[in-house]
């Protein structure tokens, strides 16, 4: 399919080639200088001491909750509103993920007050996730964290370069992951990072990444170790070098496309604000968000097939952020959904739609998104 707006549309360039030419003819291709400079760079972009790369948000967020030994018999508490990539974390580790609902129709992020309503004796961890790129609490998230002491980790996928009051996201929590799959704010193709507050755990991130080994390919190819030990049953969950090539030249991009990926928004919403029905979450926000994806709420009834078939009819693509994760099949048959915890995010769950979002966006794009949908909407209406 040809589309005449995608919904989301990589930056890559002549920087990206001559980044992975240099990796190729360097003939070191995995775990060597380019991927150590990225995670300096990112921990430095972060504010935190510590930045371990690896191969995806999704080894990021095992990784994050196997350094705080999560378990069999633990429970952490996940939003529904999410990739399900954040739940699965929690049961790689043998451990029960536990729904916490959005605030309200307006804000899908989850709250201190919704995380305390299903928080038991047997929860070891918090993982809130910001939505589309917006924060969440985090002053309050953290007060609640610091009364209960159980440890937050922040899924940053859709965040990068967000923040709070200058403090950014991922720098909040006690482990900050995040992802740099080809669709978000930056990519490596395929990759991530977990960033810490914490150094304590950093030895154990790097074992966790590669094997439990003590020593790196590097290192002993340098000639600075011989041998290796074993400490911990760990995973290889490393980053290449093309990756990390990649990752330095979208990293120092990344501010100014986060700036543009705003712009967008705000033509955006001033142009929904004349669609009747068409609810855009996130009236207001806290701190400076990344702006990751454009989900709007259908009127309730809208047939949402009729109205994205009707987009794909005119050229546009769009797409579901997000079914709610306790109502897949994989969540029903493990009993672990659907849940009654989660009332809003299911009503989300029916009538969101995504719309393109992407840095270089033109304006006649954003014309064309809207006057398709508008139609769409009014084509859909209940009874239409
Ligand atoms: C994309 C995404 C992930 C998974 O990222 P990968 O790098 O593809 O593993 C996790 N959580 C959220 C919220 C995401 O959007």
């Amino acid at each position: 399919m040809q589309w005449i707006v995608p919904l989301f549309d990589p930056d890559l360039g002549v920087e990206e080639e001559e980044a992975l030419i240099g990796v190729i003819r360097s003939k070191w291709l995995t775990m060597g200088d380019r991927t150590s400079s990225f995670e300096k760079a990112f921990a430095e972009f972060t504010s935190v001491p510590v930045a371990i790369a690896c191969n995806s948000a999704t080894a990021a967020l095992h990784m994050a909750l196997a350094a705080l030994e999560i378990g069999p018999g633990d429970e952490v508490v996940v939003p529904s509103m999410t990739f399900v990539a954040t739940a699965n974390a929690v049961r790689y580790c043998g451990a029960t993920p536990v729904f916490a609902d959005i605030e309200s129709l307006d804000q899908w992020n989850v709250t201190a007050a919704s995380i305390e309503r299903v928080v038991s004796s047997r929860t070891r961890a918090i993982i809130v996730v910001h939505y589309a790129g917006y924060p969440c609490d985090m002053h309050e998230i953290m007060a609640l964290s610091g009364r209960l002491g159980i440890p937050v980790v922040e899924d940053v996928a859709h965040a990068p370069g967000a923040s709070i009051d200058g403090k950014s996201l991922g720098a909040w929590g006690d482990l900050g992951c995040f992802s740099f799959f080809s669709n978000k704010n930056m990519t490596t193709a395929e990759g991530g990072m977990v960033t810490t507050r914490r150094p304590e755990l950093a030895d154990r991130l790097r074992w966790l990444r590669s094997h439990g080994m003590t020593t790196l390919t590097l290192d002993r190819h340098k000639g600075h170790a011989f041998g290796y030990d074993v400490v911990a049953l760990g995973y290889n969950y490393r980053m290449s070098e093309l990756n990390a090539a990649l990752g330095l030249v979208q990293l120092a991009r990344v501010s100014e496309r986060n700036a543009k990926r705003a712009m967008v928004v705000g033509e955006y919403r001033s142009r929904l604000a004349e669609i009747p029905g068409i609810l855009v979450p996130f009236a207001t926000h806290r701190g400076e968000p990344a702006f990751h994806i454009m989900p709007v709420l259908l009127p309730e009834g809208v047939d949402r097939n009729a109205v994205m078939s009707a987009m794909r009819d005119a050229g546009i693509q769009t797409s579901i952020h997000y079914r709610p994760v306790d109502t897949f099949t994989a969540y029903v048959e493990a009993g672990l959904g659907p849940s009654d915890n989660v009332p809003l995010s299911h009503v989300v769950g029916e009538r969101v739609v995504t719309l393109p979002l992407f840095p270089r966006m033109s304006d006649d794009q954003i014309d064309l998104v809207c006057e398709a949908l508008r139609r769409a909407v009014s084509a859909a209406q209940p009874g239409a």
